[in-house]
């Protein structure tokens, strides 16, 4: 599955090709996706238009056109954006088709159908249902220890779970939260309310720099690579904790250990982070 690094990949190819484009005409070949593609919505919003930007939040891609429209894309699962020549013959699962000036075409391709599309007037972005509810960017200047301290008072959440729940910070992923609690040194358990600020000062670091770190390495450079959960992330050799169950910690040699919160696997070392 594509996370918030490979989405910010995505979006910064987009924005390499598509600014100033114009799309001529949307073609919905299949409009069953997690939502029904709305293709006459899509036709009336964006064909004609020019891209002005593109953006991204969380893990939605969107684009903006000069006539007050912004086209929302998720991956879900599966779903790929790839440029291809006007005529070249659609692949399996090119469900969405935006043709563009100058011949060449945007499709979007999704096997397992868990991706999005749609589009909407700029100035319904705010209360748009995908949108209106995520939580703080974390690569935005938003995403402080201040904040969080603030946020986590009186809560007794563990650490792992509050910092993967989008409505506070957004496109923070397993395996990229296992890495960061192991980085700062903080047991995935522990009561969020429990957190000083300058603790958290180091899980705001630590975040940042796990999704940095993996947006430098491009991030669909790793599309190749899955685990048996299916997540697609580092190189199993770039991790420190995530996957290394009964391995030595780099830090202090001891066993990592794996327990599950909230159904998912959590990788740590209980020597070093406590
Ligand atoms: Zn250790």
């Amino acid at each position: 599955m594509p996370e918030l690094p490979e989405v910010e990949t995505v979006r910064r190819g987009l924005e390499a090709q598509l600014v100033g484009r114009r799309v001529d005409e949307v073609v919905v070949r299949d409009r069953r996706l997690r939502l029904p593609v709305p293709s006459g919505k899509l036709r009336r919003l964006i064909a004609g238009q020019r891209v002005l930007g593109a953006r991204r939040r969380g893990k939605y891609v969107l684009l903006d056109f000069d006539g007050g429209a912004v086209l929302m894309v998720h991956l879900g699962m599966s779903g790929r954006l790839t440029f291809a020549k006007a005529g070249v013959p659609y692949a399996k699962h090119d469900h969405v088709v935006f043709e563009l000036d100058g011949g060449r075409e945007l499709r979007f391709n999704d096997p397992r159908r868990f991706g999005l599309v749609d589009a909407f007037a700029r100035s319904d972005e705010p209360k748009h249902p995908r949108l209106a509810n995520l939580g703080v960017e974390p690569l935005a200047v938003e995403f402080n220890a201040n904040m969080m301290h603030k946020l986590s008072r009186g809560s007794t959440r563990a650490v792992k779970s509050f910092i993967m729940d989008a409505s506070v910070v957004v496109g923070v992923g397993n395996i990229y939260a296992c890495e960061a609690l192991f980085a700062a040194q903080i047991p995935p358990s522990l009561s969020v309310g429990r957190l000083s600020k300058v603790r958290w000062q180091r899980l705001v670091d630590a975040v940042r720099g796990t999704l940095v770190d993996a947006i430098a390495r491009g991030g669909t450079t790793l599309r190749d690579f899955a685990n048996p959960a299916g997540e697609a992330g580092y190189f199993a050799t770039d991790l420190r904790a995530y996957g290394r169950e009964g391995e030595a910690c780099v830090r202090c040699g001891r066993r990592i250990r794996r327990i599950v919160q909230g159904g998912r696997s959590t990788f740590y070392c209980a020597h070093c982070q406590r």
